[in-house]
Order: structure tokens, then C-alpha cells, then sequence
């Protein structure tokens, strides 16, 4: 347990890293807001976590809308006081080659990935610059550092998205906290929309080495309960994982 209760959003809380990060911070003690579209997933998670003592809530959001996002943090502002931490970790990845020429699919991973990611940082810096603190983490992948074939769109956006972290830890002043959390293969509904059967072959040999996405909350976990001064980064991936 935490000794001082944070509000902490984070989007894409309905699945996978996002539903095990919000879940085990509302288990240390903090108030977690869970956002993503399916509103049925997240008020079962709220639902369980206050049957265990956690204070949470569910909120519909879908990231690629901006003024939703806005409005999003404004009424948390409202109802809370602040907001402390904003963990941008929906994301997207329908894999395909570049040949493959599903189009559609780059600009989902586009919007959600990169302009969901924008619309955050958007939503909650003017709160942060008013409180003069906050902490932004954002779940880039170890995609942000590599490319394999299938995954040029999807690391790119990846790429795009550790190049605004970093950009925003570079220009803000250190009392706002920006931490990149990249993790490698992790167990997911990630890779269940990957319509390329070349793609979603090429998944399967990644799956059976993933992490639990509680491995992932565990960290992130750590990095929100360190010291105000102590920024962390970056990548958490399987010890098998090359
Ligand atoms: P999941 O598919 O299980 O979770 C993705 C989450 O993103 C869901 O909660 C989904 O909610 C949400 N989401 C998708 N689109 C939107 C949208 N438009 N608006 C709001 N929420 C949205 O996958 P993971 O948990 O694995 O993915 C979480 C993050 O981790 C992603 O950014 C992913 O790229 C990253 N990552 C995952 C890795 C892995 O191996 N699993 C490795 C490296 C990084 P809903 O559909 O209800 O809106």
C-alpha cells in the first residue's frame, strides 16, 4: 500500500496492461479512472476492484476523439481536486506487410497510437502546467527501437510515440514527470485483431515467451511510488525475448 493516494487516468484500462496497471494501482491505495469504449469491461473491472476496497471509476472514452479527451480530464479536475498521473497506453496493433496495402488499418493505428496519444498529452498538460506537477507514462513497445518485418506501421507509430515522450521529458520543467514504459511481447487481446494471415502467423511463436500484464503494472506501480525527482525509464520485455 501507498502512503499517499494518487488520481491516476489511464486509457486502454478495459484489456490486457491497462486493465492490470489501473487494477493494481487502485490495489495500492490510489484512485484510478478507467478508460477505454467497452463500458461493459471497465464497470466489471470497477465493479471487482470495489469489491476489494479499491476506489476506482469507469469512463467511456475513445481516444481518437479530442475534445472528448479534454472533457475527460476537466471533470476529473473537477470532481478531484487534480490529476497526477495520465497513463496513455491504448493502442492498436493490426500487423501487416506494407504490400499487404491495408490502408485503413495504418490510419486506425495512426489515430489511436499517435493522435490518441497527442490528445492525451493535450488533455492533461494544461493541468499539470496549473498544478505545476504531474507524471505522463505513456506504453510505447520495444517496437520503438526496431523493425521486423509485418510491422513497420505499428512500430512506426510506436517510434512516433517515444519521440513525443521523450520530447515532452526534454522541454518540461522536472517537476512534471514523463516516464516511457516499453514493453516487449506481453499477454494480451493485442494481437486477436490481426486480420493478415501472414501476420498473425508470424505472432504465434512471439505469444508463447509474453509476459503477464501484471509484470508490466508491477513496474509501472514502482516507477509512480518513486520519489518525486526520480524519473524512470524505459523497457520491461521477456528474459527470453531477443
Ligand atoms: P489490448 O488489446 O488488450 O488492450 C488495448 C486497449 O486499448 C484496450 O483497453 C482497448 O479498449 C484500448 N483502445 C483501443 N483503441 C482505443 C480507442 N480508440 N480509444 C480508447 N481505447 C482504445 O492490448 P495491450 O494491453 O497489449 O495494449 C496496451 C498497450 O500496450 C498498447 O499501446 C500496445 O501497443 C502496447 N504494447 C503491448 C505489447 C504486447 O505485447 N501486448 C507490447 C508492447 C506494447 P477498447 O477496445 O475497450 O476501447
Amino acid at each position: 500500500m501507498t502512503t499517499s493516494e494518487k488520481i491516476i487516468l489511464v486509457s486502454g484500462a478495459s484489456s490486457g496492461i491497462g486493465a492490470a496497471v489501473a487494477s493494481r494501482l487502485a490495489r495500492d491505495g490510489h484512485h484510478v479512472v478507467l478508460a477505454a469504449r467497452r463500458a461493459d469491461r471497465l464497470t466489471a473491472l470497477v465493479t471487482d476492484l470495489a469489491a476489494t476496497g479499491g476506489s476506482a471509476e469507469a469512463r467511456d472514452l475513445d481516444v481518437t476523439d479530442r475534445d472528448t479527451f479534454a472533457r475527460l480530464l476537466d471533470e476529473i479536475v473537477a470532481a478531484h481536486g487534480r490529476i497526477d498521473v495520465i497513463i496513455n497506453n491504448a493502442g492498436v496493433m493490426p500487423l501487416s506487410r506494407l504490400d499487404a496495402l491495408l490502408v485503413d488499418e495504418w490510419d486506425a493505428m495512426i489515430d489511436v497510437n499517435i493522435k490518441g496519444l497527442l490528445h492525451g498529452i493535450a488533455a492533461a498538460l494544461p493541468h499539470f502546467l496549473r498544478q505545476d506537477g504531474g507524471h505522463f507514462i505513456t506504453t510505447a513497445s520495444v517496437g520503438a527501437h526496431e523493425v521486423v518485418p509485418t510491422s513497420a506501421v505499428y512500430f512506426g507509430t510506436k517510434f512516433a510515440a517515444w519521440a513525443i515522450t521523450e520530447g515532452l521529458r526534454r522541454e518540461l520543467d522536472p517537476s512534471i514527470r514523463v516516464t516511457t514504459v516499453s514493453p516487449g511481447v506481453v499477454d494480451s487481446e493485442l494481437a486477436d485483431h490481426i486480420t493478415d494471415p501472414v501476420a498473425r502467423e508470424a505472432m504465434q511463436s512471439y505469444r508463447s515467451s509474453a509476459l503477464p500484464a501484471e509484470a508490466i503494472a508491477s513496474t509501472v506501480a514502482w516507477v509512480i511510488d518513486q520519489p518525486a525527482d526520480v524519473d524512470v525509464n524505459e523497457i520491461i520485455r521477456p528474459a527470453g525475448q531477443r
